[in-house]
């Protein structure tokens, strides 16, 4: 397979374009493979990857049940920050946002990444004094970040509304310079890419229906396309993490609940960063269409549906025309849901399952995205070694029983307060 260059692109324009090779191959199941990743989103892609190329395992297959990036990882606002204040977090994502940096060359595929940078808005001194102390956190962890006033607000976003006048006036806002935006689906599909030129077999259309045991270990799986033998299994599978695990026997502490967004007609470019709202639930960014891609809180009840309801877009349209009355006479163009994994403390859950050879990596709520490539690296890590990487020895499943929980919000245990 090709590199991509400048110069193919030079060569395939000679042809029209006609003639560039398949991105990755079709592959047909195997009967059995050293390693099994179940979810063709980002995370089981990414995980596939580096087992392959830092860890020597080759002989992978990804089971994705529709279409690679169909699930969680085609459906976000994109949004990749590292400002989180407990040092577990801090760590697993500042490692994520370095491996977005170079993302892009690693994989050979443009994702897209845009370090536009991030504000998360401040509307009372309470606010601004909480950014403070999680700045100061970053910073000592060694992740950038700047406490700005109304004013640098105003400056970076002058289309938000800073008067005395708004419903929740600016009192400044927290800035991390290196976070932004990237391409969703081309994380999948870079992903794929490359796994696919380390020999990795990406299978669509093939659903995992069950889990097969061997005593205390796990032995395989069955598929829509047949049983496969696997000595190790990996599930990374997002909002359907209850009902996989089930499949072994096992009940998670993960609850499924929709999350939607949605997007403007397309304008000029007006908005070059991401800014999210310190009052409610609202985030907001352009991307290079033009269209404005918004989304807000969960829609606050267990579902499997992949699309929400309208009392949330509503929220979501208030809140962006509170903070910005321009978009006033906006319409919206489309809308869609995806299927959240939500634990119990608002931080994911990376490492074994109580059955040997199974491992899981999931619980991502709304922020799974950002962490695509560092999941997959320590997630591979995981499989291999069959234990935890310092990365994320914290993001056990025994957190819940042990009490170490992670609470980065301090929401406690309810997935409709975070
Ligand atoms: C509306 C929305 C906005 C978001 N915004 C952001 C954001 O701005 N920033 C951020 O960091 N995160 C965001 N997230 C979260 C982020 O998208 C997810 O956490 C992340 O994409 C999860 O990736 P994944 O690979 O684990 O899951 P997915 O991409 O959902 O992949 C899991 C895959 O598993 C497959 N699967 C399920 N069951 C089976 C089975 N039995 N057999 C085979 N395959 C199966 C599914 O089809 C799916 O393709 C958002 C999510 C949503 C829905």
């Amino acid at each position: 397979m090709s590199r991509y260059s400048i110069f193919e692109l030079a060569r395939h324009a000679l042809t029209g374009h006609r003639h560039w090779p398949r991105a990755w191959r079709d592959a047909a199941p195997k009967p059995a493979y050293d390693a099994v990743i179940i979810g063709g989103g980002g995370h089981g892609l990414a995980t596939a990857y580096y087992l392959a190329k830092e860890h020597g395992i080759r002989n992978v297959a990804v089971l994705e049940k529709g279409w690679l990036g169909g699930g969680n990882t085609g459906r976000n606002t994109t949004i990749v920050r590292s400002n989180y204040l407990l040092p577990a977090n801090a760590h697993f994502y500042e490692f994520s946002l370095k491996l977005w940096e170079g993302l892009s060359s690693e994989l050979n595929f443009n994702v897209m990444f845009s370090q536009r940078g991030v504000i998360n808005l401040a509307h009372s001194d309470a606010q601004l004094d909480a950014f403070a102390r999680r700045g100061n956190a970053m910073r000592l962890h060694g992740i950038d970040a700047e406490l700005i006033d109304r004013e640098a607000v105003e400056a970076l976003v002058p289309i938000l509304d800073t008067s005395e006048r708004a419903r929740f006036p600016v009192y400044g806002g927290l800035l991390q310079r290196r976070g932004g935006n990237a391409r969703h689906d081309a994380v999948a599909w870079g992903y794929a890419r490359a796994a696919d030129r380390l020999r990795v077999d990406i299978i669509q259309n093939c659903e995992v229906t069950g889990i097969s045991r061997d005593g205390s270990r796990v032995s395989g799986v069955e598929t829509t396309r047949g049983s496969i033998k696997a000595g190790k299994i990996g599930i990374a599978v997002a909002g359907h993490s209850g009902h996989v695990a089930a499949m072994a026997g096992l009940r998670l502490p993960i609850e499924s609940h929709l999350l939607q967004a949605m997007v403007s007609e397309p304008l000029k470019p007006m908005l070059d960063t991401v800014v999210s709202f310190g009052a409610g639930h609202y985030y907001v960014s352009q991307s290079d269409k033009g269209e404005l891609v918004m989304g807000g809180d969960l829609d606050m009840y267990n579902s499997y549906a992949q699309r929400g309801n309208l009392p949330i877009i509503e929220e979501v349209v208030a809140a962006g025309v509170q903070l910005f009355p321009i978009m006033s006479r906006l319409r919206l163009m489309r809308h869609w849901a995806g299927v959240m994994d939500m634990t119990m403390d608002g931080s994911p859950i990376i490492g074994k399952l109580p059955l040997d050879g199974l491992y899981f990596d999931g619980g991502w709520c709304y922020g799974g995205f950002k962490a695509t490539p560092a999941s997959g690296w320590v997630f591979a890590y995981t499989i291999a070694q069959d234990r935890p990487h310092a990365l994320n020895e914290a993001f056990t499943l025994e957190r819940f029983a042990s009490g170490h929980l992670i609470d980065e919000k301090g929401a406690g245990p309810m997935p409709n307060a975070h």
